[in-house]
């Protein structure tokens, strides 16, 4: 007998296919927060078994600091899943990637190239809360789905949802840190991100600071390789520098000052622990020209 979900599930189902009800409500309903948890879980797997591709950093001290900053952000009354999702980091070893990104279920994962290219824990916070705005609201399941079609969602709502999952990360884990936002997206990660701020210790505007340095190195004509890789993957600094500087405006927020940058504890943190050759007050990355 059906159970009184998957009866659900398949009646949205229906409406979702001949009543153009839209899909994502339904995508929405298919699947849980475990369903999620369980999706990043594959992933996380995929990614740690593919050294390859992504070298994990085995540096618990360092670890332990992003962790720290999550930890004050996910505080917020505003971050729904911290009690279920893992919010857990992982650093990835690779100077030419300035990214992070986040699987579905909060596994956050973050390149040494962006911590070498950011120069204050402030901006950090602030991608790390983009980061848990794409999973608080699911964003990267999203874009799976209409990547893989309806076909998943049907055999999730009739079939065995664990080996659903498992096809899913097999076929895109490997790809995962190169999938594009869609600036919608990225532009409610950055919105819920910032709000995100607002009940942590760091500058609630943080995030332009990194926005004005991608911009300024769009802008010059020895931009490096890491940051045009990073532009393919979020386009748009200039509209989200504009929106952001919108927020600051709006929210009559508290200016920057040390206590909320933290500037210096971050750049000694950054320096005790990666090896030189970074970006970090304008030294050049090995690999511009
Ligand atoms: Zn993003």
């Amino acid at each position: 007998m059906l159970s009184q979900r998957k009866l659900k599930l398949i009646i949205l189902l229906l409406l979702c296919l001949f009543a153009f009800y839209s899909c994502e409500k339904i995508a929405d309903a298919a699947f849980s927060d475990k369903d999620d948890i369980e999706m990043g879980a594959t992933f996380d797997k995929e990614i740690r078994s593919k050294p390859n591709e992504f070298r994990i950093l085995e540096n618990p001290e360092l670890q332990r600091y992003v962790e720290s900053i999550v930890k004050q952000l996910i505080r917020s009354p505003l971050v729904k899943r911290k009690k279920t999702y893992s919010y857990k980091v992982t650093l990835l070893d690779d100077d030419k990637a300035i990214n992070a990104f986040c699987t579905p279920g909060g596994y956050i994962y973050v390149y040494t190239g962006l911590l070498k290219f950011l120069e204050n824990e402030a901006s950090l916070a602030a991608v790390l809360s983009h980061e848990i705005a794409h999973a608080e609201k699911r964003h990267v399941r999203q874009r799976m789905l209409s990547a893989m079609g309806l076909q998943l969602i049907i055999s999730a709502v009739l079939g065995n949802g664990s080996s659903v999952f498992q096809e899913m990360g097999l076929q895109i884990a490997g790809t995962l840190a190169l999938l594009s936002n869609s600036r919608g997206d990225e532009l409610e990660a950055d919105e819920w991100g910032f709000m995100y701020l607002q009940s942590s210790p760091y500058y609630q505007g943080a995030m332009s600071y990194f926005f004005e340095k991608i911009s300024k190195e769009e802008k010059s004509t020895k931009m490096s390789k890491a940051v045009e890789s990073l532009l393919s993957t979020h386009p748009i600094p200039e509209e989200r520098l504009r929106a952001n500087s919108e927020r600051i405006r709006k929210a009559k927020i508290q200016p920057p000052i040390p206590s909320n940058l933290l500037e210096t504890r971050y750049k000694t943190t950054i320096r005790k622990h990666l090896r030189a050759g970074s970006t970090l007050d304008g030294e050049p990355i090995d690999d511009r020209g």
